[in-house]
């Protein structure tokens, strides 16, 4: 049976139907130990000015596990972290580290999409960008998709007022597509439900096309 990915989440949910990769960071030090897969990185909110040589030592220790999947959530928040410039600097230091250990970078990014296609364009050949959670415009979208980045959609799917975002999802191209419930209460399988009414397939075929696309950015063999 295909399993449903759940490309990001901050929920402990052991299910053998789900393949989850869970957000290291903000799992209670407690629970680490009961995540199968995760991803590691220093999210722009939780960035430490004071001491970052130890919190990015802290961080390699975790990433070059091999049930770490992908470096992040990391990325740019004009709203809240410190000032832009030291956001930049340490998501293009997580970007190297996921070049050199070959893991895919998963993606927070909040007003600052014009930064962020710029830095998209600089390792693009490198290593594959997810944006995690998109709820953007299509404009954006499109800039994102031509870069190659794949877009993961969440919850803001189950809205039935967002329309803008169906039709994103709708033109997005299977190949570059992730699911995700991130922190929200539902079950990612309801998100899976609505997105295969969106693509108007069989929910089969949805987990199809997420599992391939898994399969191409997350397993090397
Ligand atoms: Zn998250």
């Amino acid at each position: 049976m295909i399993p449903f990915i759940n490309i990001h989440t901050h929920q402990i949910d052991v299910n053998y139907n789900i393949i989850s990769i869970a957000d290291w960071c903000t799992t209670p030090i407690s629970q680490r130990s009961n995540l199968l897969l995760f991803s590691a990185g220093i999210h722009p909110w939780f960035i430490n000015t004071i001491n970052f040589d130890k919190q990015f030592q802290a961080l390699k220790e975790q990433a070059i596990k091999t049930n770490c999947k992908a470096i992040g959530e990391c990325g740019l928040d004009k709203l809240k972290g410190p000032d832009l410039s030291i956001q930049i600097s340490i998501f293009e230091k997580q970007i190297a580290l996921a070049i050199q250990i070959k893991k895919p970078v998963i993606v927070h990014c909040v007003q600052a999409y014009d930064m962020l296609f710029a830095i998209i364009k600089k390792y693009q050949n490198q290593v594959v960008f997810i944006i995690h959670g998109f709820n953007q415009n299509q404009q954006i979208a499109l800039q994102l998709l031509k870069l190659g980045a794949y877009l993961s959609f969440g919850n803001a799917l189950l809205n039935v007022k967002n329309e803008r975002l169906k039709y994103i999802f709708a033109q997005t191209p299977n190949h570059q597509l992730f699911i995700e419930n991130d922190d929200a209460a539902c079950k990612v399988e309801q998100i899976y439900e609505v997105a295969a009414s969106i693509k108007k397939c069989e929910l089969n075929v949805m987990k199809e096309i997420i599992f391939a696309n898994y399969k191409t950015v997350f397993i090397h063999e």
